[in-house]
């Protein structure tokens, strides 16, 4: 399996349960329903002393903890800890199940066993467990039943058999389990790949201008619902068709990547977007920032990239690589206040550019009438 970091192994972890939402959702509704046909069953089959005992375990230990992880299935801050919420229902349904097979077999009515074997082949195919949840269950499973069998004293050669196949459908299931999970991790990393070189500029690592388009709409219509600020920043290199000029391209390749990297560090909350515009364009956004807060944050970014110390022996500013940039601030109404606050930004850049580069500067919001 391809080495992935935590926080991919989260995502994963996510979009798995996501993928598999309904089909865990609808395994609970089956097993709700097998354990109110075995419960029948039990009532036709079985001495009423007995199966007076096996619906106390199928109606108050197992059929709740089916309902109980449909239910979980439904809760969105639980889906990060479904596999966990799985394991455990699936842990005590196995164990509660043996359970059952040794109530009959104390009464002296035994219950065919096999029901064990399709309870495991459910835990490794069905439930929607990864294969550490489905092995955890189903080896438990098998292992308490086989203790259970030995002590209730099934026959020496009886157990043998019995044990090896329900060893057997572990065996298949554990490696059945890991090559679809495995799949599963395959299909995930290669969408990622994917959204990553739809979504992100090769050079710098930053979303591209599509996808901060794309995701500007969204953060605009939280802050919209909440009220928030927003800041909208338009950063510019300055002088840097001379640096391409005087260094080459690949140089300026190299300090673009470089003051990408300053921008990342200082774009960093979850609903922050920052993004390479085009050319050596930049463009951050700011959720919850006040024009004023995010002048603070800009004049870092300026100070940052000026400290680099980047040689540009061509610009008329200084003699290191430096940046200009304009902001503005606002309260959106709605999404459409997104268009007009790049606007607002780019002419806050033009004045930066204008009254001599390597400086930050708020919109006049109210020359712009941008202001409300
Ligand atoms: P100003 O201070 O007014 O911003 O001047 P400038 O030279 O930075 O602005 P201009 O828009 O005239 O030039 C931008 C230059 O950026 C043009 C091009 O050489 C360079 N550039 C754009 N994209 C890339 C790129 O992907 N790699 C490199 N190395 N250079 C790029
Ligand atoms: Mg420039
Ligand atoms: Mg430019």
């Amino acid at each position: 399996m391809p080495y992935i970091n935590n926080e991919t192994q989260r995502n994963f972890e996510l979009y798995y349960n996501h993928r598999f939402l309904n089909r865990i959702r609808w395994a609970q509704i089956a097993a709700i329903l097998l354990v109110v046909l075995f419960a029948i069953l039990d009532v036709l089959s079985l001495p009423s002393h007995v199966w007076h005992q096996t619906l106390m375990i199928r109606f108050f230990i197992i059929l709740p903890v089916f309902v109980l992880v449909w239910r979980a299935s439904f809760i969105e801050a639980l889906h990060q800890r479904l596999q966990w919420v799985i394991t455990a229902a699936a842990v005590i349904a196995g164990l509660a199940i043996v359970g059952i097979l040794w109530v009959a077999r104390r009464e002296q009515t035994p219950l065919p066993y096999e029901g064990i074997i399709l309870v495991t082949i459910f835990f490794y195919f069905l439930v929607g467990l990864r294969y550490r949840g489905a092995m955890v269950c189903g080896w438990l499973t098998c292992v308490a039943y086989i203790v259970m069998e030995a002590q209730a004293g099934l026959s020496g050669e009886q157990l043998l058999y019995n044990s090896m196949f329900l060893i057997s459908a572990n065996v298949i299931g554990s490696v059945g389990c890991y090559f679809l999970d495995s799949a599963t991790r395959q299909g995930f990393l290669a969408e990622q790949a994917l959204r990553n070189l739809a979504e992100r500029d090769p050079l710098t690592g930053l979303f591209n201008r599509r996808a901060f388009d794309e995701r500007a709409e969204r953060s605009l219509r939280q802050a919209v619902r909440e009220r928030s600020p927003i800041a909208v920043a338009m950063i510019d290199i300055d002088f840097f068709k001379a640096y391409n000029d005087h260094y080459g391209h690949a140089e300026g390749d190299e300090a673009l990547s470089q003051v990408g990297e300053v921008i990342r560090r200082n774009v960093q909350r979850p609903l922050d977007l920052a993004a390479r515009y085009g050319g050596e364009e930049f463009i951050v956004l700011w959720y919850g920032l006040s024009e004023a807060d995010a002048l603070v944050m800009l004049e870092t970014i300026r100070r940052d990239v000026e400290e680099l110390g980047i040689a540009h022996a061509r610009s008329d500013v200084a003699d290191v690589i430096t940046l200009s940039a304009g902001v503005v601030g606002f309260v959106p109404d709605g999404v459409e206040d997104l268009r007009q606050s790049l606007r607002s930004a780019d002419q806050a850049l033009y004045q930066s550019k204008q009254s001599g580069r390597n400086r930050v500067q708020g919109a006049d919001t109210e020359a712009s009438g941008f202001a409300r």
